[in-house]
């Protein structure tokens, strides 16, 4: 008989990543591709529309979605409705990513056209400028992944596009020696990843 000793120390590390790594789960809608792309959200949305719900927009867009399932089990109302064939399996060696597109500071919230909805006006006053996009998309997508991790956000608005979820982040003012601090919101895709959907959603 072969006795695996383990020090004290060993088993210390061993006891803490079980006891502090939350179980995530994967919800799975049959016989579909998850949706990886807005585009392909939008295609799923059509979908259902064409196939008069057969297969409904909400769980074939969160088809391959992660979430805790303790946040499962007792913060969302699943199965999403009546007959809902999707179900959830352990997503084990998850690797969770959030992902912040340029085109969100970039060609959104410093874009003169939208520069006076009072959101994007945030940016300004807090003295950043267009040439800040790139690393605000990185401070803010390095953020998310550790709050989406960390279980550190709040669902959001669930619909035919998928989860919403809402996470607190934290950005050094340019022309001030200040902390702000707001709710940024991300949706859910497929295999542990996040996407920017909106850079400020409240304070
Ligand atoms: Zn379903």
């Amino acid at each position: 008989m072969k006795v695996q000793t383990v020090s004290f120390e060993q088993a210390g590390v061993l006891a803490k990543q079980f006891f502090e790594s939350p179980q995530w789960g994967r919800f799975v809608h049959e016989g579909t591709k998850p949706a990886y792309t807005n585009r392909e959200k939008q295609e799923n949305v059509e979908w259902a529309k064409v196939n008069n719900n057969k297969h409904c927009a909400v769980c074939l867009n969160m088809n391959g979605c992660c979430l805790p399932v303790d946040v499962i089990e007792n913060k969302m109302k699943f199965p999403f409705h009546e007959n809902c064939h999707c179900y959830v399996v352990p997503a084990n060696n998850l690797e969770i990513t959030a992902e912040s597109p340029l085109p969100k500071f970039e060609g959104y919230v410093f874009n003169p056209e939208y520069m006076h909805n009072g959101k994007n006006e945030l940016f300004w006053e807090w003295g950043f400028v267009k040439e800040d996009s790139a690393s605000l998309c990185a401070e803010l997508a390095n953020q998310a992944q550790k709050s989406y991790a960390d279980v550190d956000f709040k669902l959001g608005k669930l619909d035919a596009y998928g989860q919403r979820i809402d996470i607190r982040v934290k950005l050094q003012r340019r022309n001030k020696f200040e902390e702000v601090s707001f709710i940024s919101g991300w949706m859910l895709y497929p295999d542990g990843k996040i996407i920017l959907a909106t850079p400020y959603g409240g304070k």
